[in-house]
């Protein structure tokens, strides 16, 4: 039992290298969050030996009397956060809930209708190389040309179109919020199934800042590591009693084995902390970081050098800079921005005239900072050396003594050795 320093400095160094880089660069990147010290503890604990295959009080291994607590606390904190009478836990990640629940309210060869991908849909939401584009006949709706917003009466068409089984309203890259109801009808109208993934922005759903999808959706899945800030994990969550059993029998043993008990513990202390006072100002400070750094890029002086925002703002947590008009491409932007030591990852943009591999535009997201500390002070000073690099001509190391002196106020897990 010597340490890990010891039995293997090879990945003790990658640990302490990435921990480094974290605490220099600023984080953007939309998916991404820091979790506290309390579900760091969780994630490195003993309960990574136990196997719990089953649910709390059914499960087909001894041993599970202190697991259970764990995941009847997960279970009943998941669903009080939320206002949901159903929650499933076990899900090791966001694709593995969407499997579960693809399983539980379709049968292969359905029709699924879905946002496309290049939209800014997820790839478990019908992407013709996952399981959900090649085990259902997955349809897509795409935003407005001009808008570049969700057109329901295009949903509603498309509905009517293809008479699917499952309707998804959710995304990975979209700067405002969804009208949970409009589905609903829609879905009621051609008798399918509604199914919203909040991975994104379940955080702020929490906090009650952005409408809640649990009363209008028969079922919704999420991840646990985006803007909730947790471990890397996901969860679903019903208002019906028949679908709960289903979801519950198509996560384990229809989709897993053992669930991790570890993360599930984690997610617990992460569905505690959401509940509270101090996560509903960082939700706040998430959102108002992200309108700041929409305005500075929609500035004047932005607009004459090519940069733009999908949507002229945002709602959510993140923006999507629209570079089709500016020299740099989606490519060049990160790279520049990473010299900066700022990390943000390049996005296609609806109807994208560059290459994937290349594309137009860019995803930023302020969750990771705000959990850092950012006010509305240091989410200025960001935007604007963001606005900096991508009017191009910049010095990128004035810009990284900037970001310098911001990363040096917020330290990043003090005291932390990896
Ligand atoms: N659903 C949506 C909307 C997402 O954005 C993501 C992650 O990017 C997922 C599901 C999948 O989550 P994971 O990466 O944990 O499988």
């Amino acid at each position: 039992n010597q340490p890990l320093s010891v039995v293997d400095p090879e990945i003790a160094e990658v640990l302490e290298l990435e921990l480094g880089r974290q605490r220099d660069y600023l984080e953007m990147i939309a998916s991404e969050n820091f979790v506290p010290v309390s579900v760091l503890q969780s994630q490195g604990s003993v309960l990574t030996n136990k196997y719990a295959e089953g649910y709390p009080g059914r499960r087909y291994y001894g041993g599970c009397e202190f697991v259970d607590v764990a995941e009847n606390l997960a279970i009943a904190r998941a669903k009080s956060l939320f206002g949901a009478e159903f929650a499933n836990v076990q899900p090791h990640s966001g694709a593995s809930a969407n499997a579960a629940v693809l399983s539980a309210i379709a049968t292969p060869g359905d029709t699924i209708l879905g946002l496309e991908l290049a939209h800014g849909g997820h790839l478990t939401h019908g992407m013709k190389l996952n399981f959900s584009g090649k085990l259902y006949n997955a349809v897509s709706y795409g935003v407005d040309p001009e808008t570049f917003l969700v057109d329901l009466d295009v949903v509603r068409d498309k509905a009517r179109e293809h008479k699917p089984k499952v309707i998804i309203a959710g995304w990975s890259a979209y700067p405002r919020q969804l009208d949970f109801a409009a589905f609903r009808e829609i879905a009621d109208e051609v008798g399918a199934t509604l199914w919203v993934d909040m991975a994104h922005f379940a955080g702020l759903v929490a906090a009650g800042l952005h409408p809640s999808p649990v009363p209008y959706a028969h079922v919704v899945s999420s991840t646990v590591h985006k803007t909730i800030g947790g471990p890397r994990s996901g969860f679903i969550l019903t208002n019906e009693a028949d679908l709960a059993k289903k979801l519950n029998s198509n996560v384990f043993p229809g989709q897993q084995g053992g669930p991790l008990m570890h993360v599930i513990a984690a997610k617990a202390t992460a569905f505690k902390i959401a509940a509270s006072d101090e996560f509903r100002d960082r939700q706040e400070r998430t959102l108002s970081g992200a309108r700041i750094l929409a305005s500075r890029l929609t500035a004047d002086d932005s607009k004459a050098a090519g940069v733009d925002v999908l949507t002229g703002g945002t709602d959510v947590h993140l923006v999507l800079a629209d570079l089709r008009d500016s020299q740099l491409d989606g490519k060049q932007a990160e790279d520049l921005l990473h010299e900066a030591l700022i990390t943000v990852n390049r996005n296609a943009v609806p109807f994208d005239p560059r290459p994937p591999m290349v594309t137009s535009g860019l995803r930023i997201g302020t969750p990771a900072l705000a959990t850092r500390g950012f006010g509305d002070a240091e989410f200025t000073e960001v935007a604007d050396i963001i606005a900096e690099v991508l009017k191009g001509g910049a010095d990128i190391a004035a810009q990284r003594a900037r970001v310098q002196a911001l990363t040096e106020r917020f330290p990043l897990y003090p005291g932390l050795q990896q």
